[in-house]
């Protein structure tokens, strides 16, 4: 199975856990939003359902425990992992802690760029 498919399989089979994973009324939108990235060309289709699904720490932990076993440690698994820094993310902005330098890369323009965890200091765009 590829990676794509298996993380479309989960993404179907996470729609009837999401009532109980995010409660009825997130769970609605949430599934509205994964149906939709099911519905496009499988690239796209991960893409859109990892930035679903990355938003909630409950549907991310659900997607790492179902994906671990059929995907060990490979970059689609590595997606919903909790610590930042993921470095097989081929076109994300780079943004890094002026003080030492740590880099985060963004994966999609709706995610929140968290700030260096030893600094607390806001990270800063890099140019490239
Ligand atoms: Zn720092």
């Amino acid at each position: 199975m590829s990676d794509e498919s298996a993380v479309r399989r989960a993404a179907t089979e996470i729609l009837g856990e999401l009532p109980r994973l995010l409660g009825e009324g997130r769970a609605a939108a949430v599934a509205e939003r994964v149906r939709e990235a099911l519905a496009q060309e499988p690239e796209d289709s991960t893409f859109r359902i990892e930035a679903v699904l990355r938003e909630h720490p409950e549907t991310r932990a659900w997607m790492r425990e179902r994906l671990l076993p059929v995907l060990g440690e490979r970059p689609a698994f590595r997606d919903y992992q909790e610590l930042p820094g993921r470095s097989t993310v081929p076109a994300g902005e780079v943004f890094a802690c002026p003080l030492c330098g740590s880099r985060w890369v963004r994966p999609t323009l709706d995610d929140r760029v968290p700030p260096c965890p030893e600094h607390r200091m806001p990270r800063v765009r890099q140019g490239g």
